[in-house]
């Protein structure tokens, strides 16, 4: 009898019946909503993102680990494997959700005054607004410290001027969590999207993550009154720490890619025969599939544990990033090799889902850049530059 990958160690036996319940309702909600459309959503670079929000808002998968405004309040594991199910569809639809729930919610519901919340988070939560948070500028990616965006005063208003690119969500989003560089240092601001002076535009010509929408920002002159700001964000630690959040989801979400890809490609070599008996009968083939299942496997165990930890310090979230995206990616392109040419096919997921780790392996900081969070808890030394 064979054996899934993911279930080679029984790691499964470490989650509760409420963690297992969260996944199989999501895994329900995918089945029937993404999965039987995702690779035409991808071919012509179009997600109907406002159906997918209200699908997911009726099941609590939008900020679901937020308490309180129409939030779920789950467990960081319980978000962990929503978010694995999800990605296991594909990676732009993890995205949607990681984006919704951890960056531009959590920005509202950890920076933002009683009012804002109230105004934006129970819709966001039901998926009846969208959420995007604009951090990165066209010149500056890895490095937001030196962000061109400017807040400055007029009398009682802010006004913003600049541009955010990269923006997941920008082009349907109802509000943009924007970080922009005031007197004072960094700050957050809740912008309605239908504020004079903001637009965006959906980046085209996208080889990856193409079931998701991307955008440009404009802020020509944007004025706001006061209450747009989140009065307690102070500092670039603020957009930081949405980021160690959205980082935790993707700790989780990239195996599930993974795992799609290694059920793909298993099941392929069991079924197609080459030199009169299957490719999963070649020794190589095995050698490639026990590989991956070691990698599928420890990265599990790696998010897991991470999840279980009552508190994480941003390095060890960069070491399971860093980890399970990295060694995702891997096996998403050595699956590939087992499909041959089909492998190159639409029909197959594994090359959607390798090119949609590409960005994965970028964003919510790059490979290199969590490298270099670990080499400094290491060293006690900044080899970021500057
Ligand atoms: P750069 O910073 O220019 O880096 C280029 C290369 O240089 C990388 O390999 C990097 O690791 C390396 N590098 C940079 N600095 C160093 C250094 N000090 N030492 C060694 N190597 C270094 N951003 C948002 O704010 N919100 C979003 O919703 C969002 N969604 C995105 C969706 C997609 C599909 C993509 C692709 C990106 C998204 N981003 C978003 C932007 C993403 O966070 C940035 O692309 C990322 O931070 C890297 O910045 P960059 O692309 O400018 O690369």
């Amino acid at each position: 009898m064979a054996t899934s990958p993911l279930d080679m160690l029984d790691v499964d036996d470490l989650l509760s019946d409420e963690e297992r319940d969260v996944r199989s309702v999501t895994r329900r909600v995918v089945d029937d909503h993404v999965r039987p459309y995702v690779a035409d959503w991808y071919e012509r670079g179009a997600v109907p993102v406002r159906e997918l929000a209200l699908e997911f808002g009726k099941l609590g998968l939008l900020g679901m680990h937020l308490t309180g405004y129409g939030c779920a309040g789950a467990s960081a594991v319980q978000y962990g494997l929503a978010c694995m199910e999800l990605e296991a569809a594909d990676s732009g639809v993890r995205s949607l959700v990681s984006v919704q729930g951890s960056l531009a919610m959590y920005a509202i519901w950890k920076y933002g005054s009683e009012e804002q919340k109230q105004q934006w988070l129970p819709g966001m939560a039901a998926g009846e607004l969208i959420g995007c948070f604009g951090l990165t500028e066209s010149d500056h990616g890895s490095d937001p410290a030196n962000m061109s965006t400017r807040a400055r005063r007029d009398g009682d208003d802010w006004i913003l001027t600049g541009g955010k690119m990269w923006i997941t969500n920008a082009p349907v989003a109802d509000v943009a969590v924007i970080w922009a560089r005031a007197d004072t240092g960094v700050l957050g601001f809740a912008v309605p999207t239908t504020t004079p002076g903001f637009s965006a535009r959906e980046i085209a010509n996208k080889l990856s993550l193409r079931a998701s929408s991307t955008g440009e920002i404009t802020l020509d002159e944007v004025r706001l009154p006061a209450s747009a700001q989140l009065p307690a964000a102070q500092g670039l630690k603020a957009p930081l720490s949405c980021l160690t959040e959205a980082r935790f989801g993707i700790i989780w979400g990239s195996l599930g890619a993974a795992r799609d890809c290694l059920e793909t490609a298993i099941s392929y070599a069991v079924s197609r025969e080459q030199f009169g008996r299957p490719l999963a009968g070649f020794q190589l083939t095995q050698a490639k599939l026990a590989d991956m299942t070691l990698e599928l496997q420890k990265g599990y165990l790696l998010a897991l544990h991470l999840g279980r930890r009552p508190t994480l310090r941003p390095e060890q979230v960069s070491v399971g990033k860093l980890n399970n995206v990295r060694e995702a990616l891997k096996i998403a392109r050595q699956c590939r090799t087992i499909l041959g040419a089909n492998g190159i096919s639409g029909e197959y997921p594994v090359l959607r889902h390798a090119n949609n780790l590409e960005s994965v392996l970028t964003y919510e900081g790059t490979s290199e850049v969590h490298q270099l969070v670990i080499g400094q808890r290491l060293t006690g030394l900044n080899a970021f530059g500057g």
